[in-house]
């Protein structure tokens, strides 16, 4: 008698981890497969340029679950094992050291892998990118007080990591090739606000710059920029992105635009093969545009709606996009998609806190963004998530003035 087919898991990070223990607790009871390059089991991310920077994590807190629960589960979890080919017409799945797996449903969750420098001197001691826990753990016995630090990319991952070496007593340049901090993710007057916080703290902000060559020179690196000026730094961290893992799945001839091309049930072009997390180009709820999120709200719920339909269900993903960033005492969110805005309204909720909505032409709350010190704007960016989550409908006016209650706005 043929041995049961598995349910295969391709990546073993955020969303593999999560599918894996969703499949078990959905009611798989055959065999689950998880296959994962990195020598960790899976983790959340978000504290990577966080926490675990500064030391106020450990790594083991990041974790999924431990060994022995995988273990009291029945889920195979195959470490340091890289998967090269799916063989859609066999469903079976191959690895580097030539084992096969035959699946029932698998599911790609490669996220992807940090984008490296491409300038002359990028590749030595020194230079690194931060996007696994073992980057993070190298630079974390960089950051010690009084070196130098040169982070390259001012979106969400370089300036946490600013602000992280700035509270372990670094010196931090920071350069952002473009006009502003976090590119269009969020708007212009937040991205201002961020930029004079991190030079009020301390970091040698600069827009429009980017570094051209590196060099090592008396154990320093020497990083001359475009503009011909001269950084001399203990370590570098790039912080320009990812490329998507795409690689297996093109050659498996599944559909690919900027990411595993998927339907609203998380199923790629091959009925059996579904993708979840970082990799997933999804339709957006609201626009049905092709949307790939970074996030870790993304990993977590699409891993459990990948894990429902690899079982045979019928679940739509309709969760909203939702990220939130921390830098010093301050907090960031974007909820929605302030894209589709048709005319926005702002909220001023204080001393250095603000949010943003954006309204559709319906008049829907289709986005907002808000930022702030952490202690003063949890509650109200929460509150501002709910009017997205209920694509609420309040009047632009009322939204505006500080003195009318978003929760009242909610109920309304
Ligand atoms: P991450 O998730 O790593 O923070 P993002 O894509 O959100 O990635 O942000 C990366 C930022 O890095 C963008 O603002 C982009 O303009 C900037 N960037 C990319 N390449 C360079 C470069 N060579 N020099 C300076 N900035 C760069």
């Amino acid at each position: 008698m043929a041995s049961q087919r598995a349910m295969a898991v391709v990546g073993a990070g955020h969303a593999g981890g999560r599918a894996a223990l969703q499949l078990r607790a959905q009611g798989w009871t055959g065999p689950i497969v998880v296959f994962g390059e990195e020598p960790d089991l899976p983790y959340e991310r978000p504290a990577l340029s966080k926490g675990l920077l500064t030391g106020e994590q450990s790594a083991d807190q990041l974790m999924l679950a431990q060994a022995e629960g995988y273990a009291g589960q029945g889920i195979t979890v195959r470490l340091g094992t890289a998967v090269t080919r799916i063989d859609t017409a066999a469903r079976q799945v191959h690895t580097a050291a030539g084992e096969a797996l035959d699946y029932e449903a698998l599911l790609l969750a490669t996220g992807g892998r940090a984008r490296r420098l491409a300038i002359p001197g990028a590749d030595q001691a020194g230079v690194q990118a931060l996007r696994t826990l073992a980057d993070a753990r190298a630079l974390q016995a960089r950051l010690q007080p009084g070196q130098r630090l040169l982070i390259v990319g001012g979106g969400f991952i370089g300036l946490e990591v600013a602000a992280s070496a700035r509270a372990r007593g670094c010196e931090v340049t920071l350069l952002e090739g473009g006009v502003r901090l976090m590119g269009r993710a969020v708007p212009a007057p937040i991205a201002e606000r961020v930029a004079a916080l991190h030079r009020a703290h301390g970091v040698d902000l600069r827009l429009r710059a980017a570094p051209e060559s590196i060099a090592a020179l008396n154990g320093r690196l020497h990083v001359r920029l475009l503009d011909g000026d001269l950084i001399v730094v203990d370590t570098v961290v790039a912080g320009i992105g990812i490329e998507p893992g795409v690689q297996l799945a093109r050659e498996a001839g599944l559909r690919v635009g900027h990411g595993v091309c998927v339907d609203r049930h998380l199923r790629t072009s091959d009925p059996h093969v579904f993708a979840a997390g970082d990799v997933a180009e999804c339709p957006s709820v609201l626009s049905g545009l092709p949307l790939r999120q970074e996030t870790w709200q993304n990993a977590e719920r699409q891993a459990a709606v990948a894990a429902a339909n690899m079982l045979g269900g019928q679940t739509v993903y309709d969760t909203l996009p939702w990220f939130w960033s921390d830098q010093y005492d301050h907090t960031l969110q974007v909820a929605g998609e302030p894209a589709l805005a048709a005319t926005e309204v702002q909220r001023t909720l204080g001393e250095g806190a603000v949010l943003h909505f954006y309204l559709d032409s319906d008049g829907r709350v289709v986005g907002a963004s808000g930022y702030g010190p952490a202690r003063d704007v949890t509650k109200e960016l929460k509150l501002a998530r709910a009017l997205v989550e209920r694509l609420a409908r309040p009047q632009a006016a009322a939204l505006q003035d500080p003195n009318v209650k978003l929760k009242s706005l909610l109920t309304a």
